[in-house]
């Protein structure tokens, strides 16, 4: 089909993320390989996205590839209601041996798996005598997902979802925590610990630990993490930690934020990355502990079941995504991506109109102080051949962990061109 048929029906009939219908989109995707995209238009920009920070490895990586085709040549989908089926066992116990959580629960997107932890940590809190605790605790400026439950715990002033503030699930927002890994948690900790004193009906805690993403690209200190953790720990309400931007080495050292932060969630949240951005999978993890507590609520079992639930080709793509993760050295490889992006984007520092510029792992974020003018700044990156997608105030970039050094040049320069663009 011609690129301007694709453009055509596109204005019709489909609705695109956060759009009307008939928004036009900035590309006609054709194909993509390693950390190009391809657009009808022969444009072949990087992708400074990771389509939505899931591609870790780049497009058509050639294991991920043959992985799908094998299980494809096998099956596609099979119920997993009575049934079961290897990808998905080798993929549960590779997470499970990974995480030290011992029960996977999969479903076929982020948001999915957030409403899954809030309904285990309620049936876990009614499994073991708490039938009262049914509401959760947050931090102000996260991001959690678009569902229900989700957006309860997302941001309630600033986040997507203000509108139906009047409809959601109401839940306890602590102050969003400093900035930075180093901020000084003290003036935090004493506006928050007299919010908890207060709460006598809370199931859960549920956080983005150290990087809040879709909700500011936030960084704040491991020490916040660890004092809600104790707090959560020490009046039984469950960790939950929602991992699906931060999980898989995003941030740098470790494969997961807990583990540099030094927490053991009884719930975490996995998505994106886990499938090497090829197919939409999430898992929620629990420990025993909890799947013991859900086991002893009145119905006796978990109360979810996805369709698409542990779909074999995601979960064959998902483990080969997880043995290159650990056939390559990734903490030396995003060591070296955040060195890139962290000296290319300094001189937006000095830039009127920037408010900052932060880095952590394989994640750089230009702030500005107003809104980003999303098409110039878009507009401008595609010129300078990388693809972004700004929101908000926020020029960032999050690639595949692929990226080479020039390609990482090439990112930050576009993305200064975008700051000036939408600046001007
Ligand atoms: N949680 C976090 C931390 C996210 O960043 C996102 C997506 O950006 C989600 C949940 C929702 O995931 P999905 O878009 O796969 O539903």
């Amino acid at each position: 089909m011609r690129a301007e048929d694709v453009l055509a029906a596109d204005a019709a009939h489909v609705w695109h993320p956060y759009a009307s219908v008939g928004a036009t989109p900035f590309g006609v995707v054709t194909g993509a390989e390693g950390v190009r995209l391809e657009f009808a238009d022969g444009q072949t920009p990087i992708d400074a996205m990771s389509s939505w920070w899931a591609a870790i490895h780049g497009y058509r990586h050639p294991q991920l590839d043959t992985a799908a085709t094998d299980q494809i040549g096998r099956m596609a989908h099979v119920m997993f209601g009575g049934l079961t089926h290897e990808p998905a066992t080798t993929l549960a116990s590779r997470l499970a041996a990974l995480t030290g959580l011992e029960r996977v629960f999969f479903s076929d997107s982020g948001s999915v798996s957030v409403e899954v932890a809030l309904k285990m940590a309620l049936q876990f809190q009614r499994g073991t005598g708490h039938p009262e605790r049914t509401r959760f605790v947050t931090l102000e400026g996260g991001y959690h997902g678009d569902t229900f439950g989700a957006m309860s715990v997302c941001d309630p002033v600033g986040g997507m979802h203000v509108m139906f503030t009047d409809v959601l699930w109401r839940q306890t927002f602590l102050p969003r925590p400093p900035a930075g890994l180093d901020g000084d948690i003290s003036a935090w900790v004493a506006q928050c610990k007299p919010v908890l004193d207060g709460l006598d009906d809370v199931a859960g805690v549920i956080l983005e630990p150290v990087l809040q993403g879709a909700g500011g690209m936030h960084i704040y200190p491991p020490e916040a993490v660890r004092w809600l953790a104790d707090q959560a720990h020490a009046r039984g309400w469950l960790l939950i930690l929602d991992e699906i931007a931060t999980g898989f080495f995003r941030l740098g050292e470790t494969a997961f934020a807990f583990e540099r932060v030094g927490v053991e969630p009884d719930i975490l949240c996995v998505g994106k990355a886990l499938s090497g951005g090829y197919l939409g999978l999430a898992a929620t993890l629990c420990t025993r502990n909890v799947s013991d507590g859900i086991d002893a609520s009145e119905s006796g079992v978990l109360m979810h079941g996805p369709t698409y639930m542990a779909n074999p080709l995601a979960c064959s793509v998902a483990s080969a995504s997880l043995d290159l993760v650990a056939e390559h050295d990734l903490p030396d490889r995003i060591r070296a991506l955040e060195t890139g992006l962290t000296s290319g984007l300094a001189p937006a520092r000095g830039l009127a109109g920037v408010a900052d510029v932060r880095t952590i792992g394989a994640v750089g974020v230009i702030q500005l102080d107003r809104p980003v003018d999303v098409a110039a700044a878009t507009r401008a990156a595609l010129d300078h051949g990388v693809w972004i997608r700004p929101f908000r105030d926020l020029i960032y970039a999050m690639p595949p962990f692929v990226t080479a050094p020039a390609d990482v040049e090439q990112i930050t320069t576009a993305m200064l061109a975008a700051t000036k663009a939408s600046l001007s």
